[in-house]
């Protein structure tokens, strides 16, 4: 049996639809007509069951989160099937998991939100990106302003249990009081969460040309940092704190019980193109000794194909679409677990981290951290669980940067 992890898994069904690619979105989507979408379903069905096949947990998964893409343009009929295969072919938690639905505000009427929440989803997670209408058509949102507040209004009257709501800060040429004015009419609207992401031009995205070609000029370095620390500033003056670099909870019950699993290393298995997965398996070598806390594990990530095409003709073959593997020894867990978990307010639990990977933080990197901490980004907490070393929001701002520069020797 594998090892497993204190928390349960959770499982990730990617939707690759949207009714237009937006210019900076780098996810595997795709427009697509109604056959295609049609046969979708019974694709993501045809998956499941070969997952469930080798999926090597045997805990059941308290999490379902319908991403994309956009679900919100599968029908409820669609989406109700590929959970009712899910439950028949994997182990659910009873009486039933937490779904999470990702939807676009034009998809948003009193109908779809009765439908979902017939369904079973209690997190509805908007794709608002901003309230401001120049904003929304720069970014090449089909919605306006208005349609996004009525959308997250028509959301909480339908009596979700969380409502989230995604912005997108860091525009060209965006000043911070265009900023505050998203932050104000979102927090004026008391969504349950939160996500503000700073905008990253890829390369092989229409902004990533744009850019190449100088048509499109990226904020300076400096103001996206004062952005980063008035959105930070902001939200927990306002009852909205950060938990994670780009997540903000009005309360704990908030926080997202599904992605937070990405952040320590709890098992999850994705289905659909381009979806990743993860477990925890035996280090061949300790295989009789793995135990509850993973001490002895490896971590084994694998992602799908990304193409449509080339995913359905895996699944259409009976065939995991498998596109890439790796296996995850101690000191890539360990690297990853730093730079997660410094992503993170809770930041690292510094006993669990010397039982797992045998690395006193402190002690080995005594002289970094006391630098960092002086520098107001990291401080060394005493939570009633033992010490934590987390990052302060100065140090959130920086976060890769900061587990980059930690030495982490493997014991002898
Ligand atoms: S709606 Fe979301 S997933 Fe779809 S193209 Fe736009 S950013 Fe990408």
């Amino acid at each position: 049996m594998a090892p497993t992890h204190r928390s349960l898994p959770g499982l990730y069904l990617h939707v690759p639809f949207c009714s237009a690619i937006c210019p900076y979105c780098d996810f595997a989507v795709l427009r697509a007509g109604g056959a295609i979408r049609a046969r979708f379903a019974d694709r993501l069905i045809a998956e499941v069951a070969i997952a469930a096949a080798s999926w090597p947990d045997p805990r059941p998964f308290d999490t379902v989160y319908f991403g994309g893409g956009t679900p919100s343009l599968l029908p409820p009929g669609d989406l109700a099937r590929v959970l009712a295969a899910c439950a028949d072919r994997l182990p659910l938690a009873s009486p039933a998991p937490w779904v999470f639905l990702e939807a676009n505000p034009e998809d948003v009427t009193p109908g779809a939100c009765a439908a979902w929440r017939r369904l079973g989803v209690r997190t509805l997670s908007l794709g608002v990106q901003s309230f401001d209408d120049d904003a929304l058509r720069f970014l090449g949102r089909r919605h306006t302003g208005r349609q996004a507040r009525t959308a997250v209004e028509t959301a909480q009257a339908a009596g979700f249990d969380t409502v989230s709501v995604d912005l997108i800060f860091g525009l060209p040429g965006q000043t911070a009081a265009a900023w505050r004015r998203d932050l104000e009419v979102a927090v004026g609207l008391s969504p349950g969460h939160l996500s503000c992401y700073q905008l990253t031009i890829h390369p092989r995205t229409v902004f990533g040309v744009r850019a190449a070609r100088g048509q499109l000029v990226e904020l300076p370095d400096t103001e996206q940092a004062a952005l980063f620390d008035l959105t930070h500033r902001f939200l927990a003056d306002a009852g909205w704190p950060a938990y994670e670099v780009s997540n903000f909870a009005s309360s704990p019950e908030h926080r997202s019980r599904h992605n937070r699993k990405y952040w320590d290393h709890t098992p999850y298995l994705g289905l659909g193109p381009s979806a990743h997965s993860f477990a925890l398996v035996p280090a061949s070598a300790h295989a009789g000794r793995a135990d509850a806390g993973g001490a002895s594990a490896r971590g084994h990530r694998w992602w799908n194909e990304r193409h449509l095409r080339v995913w359905e003709q895996y699944v259409v073959a009976g065939k995991r679409p498998v596109a890439g593997e790796e296996l995850l020894g101690p000191p890539a867990l360990a690297s990853e677990t730093l730079l997660l978990g410094l992503r993170t307010t809770a930041g690292v639990d510094l006993d669990a981290f010397a039982a797992r990977y045998g690395i006193d933080l402190l002690e080995t990197n005594h002289a970094l951290v006391t630098r960092l901490v002086r520098a107001g980004r990291l401080q060394v907490r005493e939570d009633p669980q033992g010490q934590r070393l987390a990052p302060t929001v100065r140090g959130l701002a920086v976060a890769d940067s900061l587990a980059a520069a930690f030495d982490l020797p493997l014991p002898t």
